[in-house]
């Protein structure tokens, strides 16, 4: 993600499509899983759904299979927009704030912090097997922020890199 502001960050995934292709570049460049058949580097055509076409197996996947949106029907353009909140605000973002900003529940916004917490832990998109799920409510904050028994140890002071979101 290369957004710097709020407005490049707006510009850059306008629109589901746009996110989706950056999606899709981040997770395969330019060789294409098929997230059926599980060949890389398929010739793919994208349909007017924007479901993907592999031309080995002839199934359609989209972009989220075997990613960690894949079981979320939020849009892709909120998950960025947490995401560029959670790499931009020195602090973090709680999921009060986040539920806010996105109009979406609290429930929905803890569980799109989990999420991308994992991302960032793993340094990828993909759903990972045996995923744990994370039990955190703040991305990136400060390690004081948060409840005594939740900090991690050796993560005090400067140059902390073990909690803080890349
Ligand atoms: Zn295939």
């Amino acid at each position: 993600m290369n957004a710097t502001n709020l407005i490049d960050f707006y510009n850059e995934f306008a629109t589901e499509e746009k996110c989706a292709d950056f999606l899709a570049k981040q997770r395969w460049g330019n060789e294409i899983i098929c997230q059926k058949c599980g060949v890389v580097g398929i010739k793919a055509y994208k349909l007017a759904s924007g479901r993907i076409k592999c031309a080995e197996c002839r199934s359609t996947f989209t972009v989220r299979m075997g990613s960690v949106f894949e079981d979320s029907k939020i849009p892709l353009q909120k998950w960025f927009f947490a995401i560029y909140l959670c790499t931009s605000l020195k602090k973090g973002v709680s999921s009060i704030q986040l539920a806010k900003y996105l109009g979406v529940t609290q429930k929905t916004s803890w569980f799109m912090l989990q999420r991308i917490r994992y991302v960032f832990e793993n340094g990828t998109f993909e759903k990972l097997k045996n995923q744990v799920e994370v039990d955190e409510t703040y991305i990136g904050g400060r390690e004081s922020n948060k409840h005594t028994r939740k900090r991690t140890k050796g993560t005090q002071g400067f140059g902390s890199s073990k909690t803080k979101a890349p």
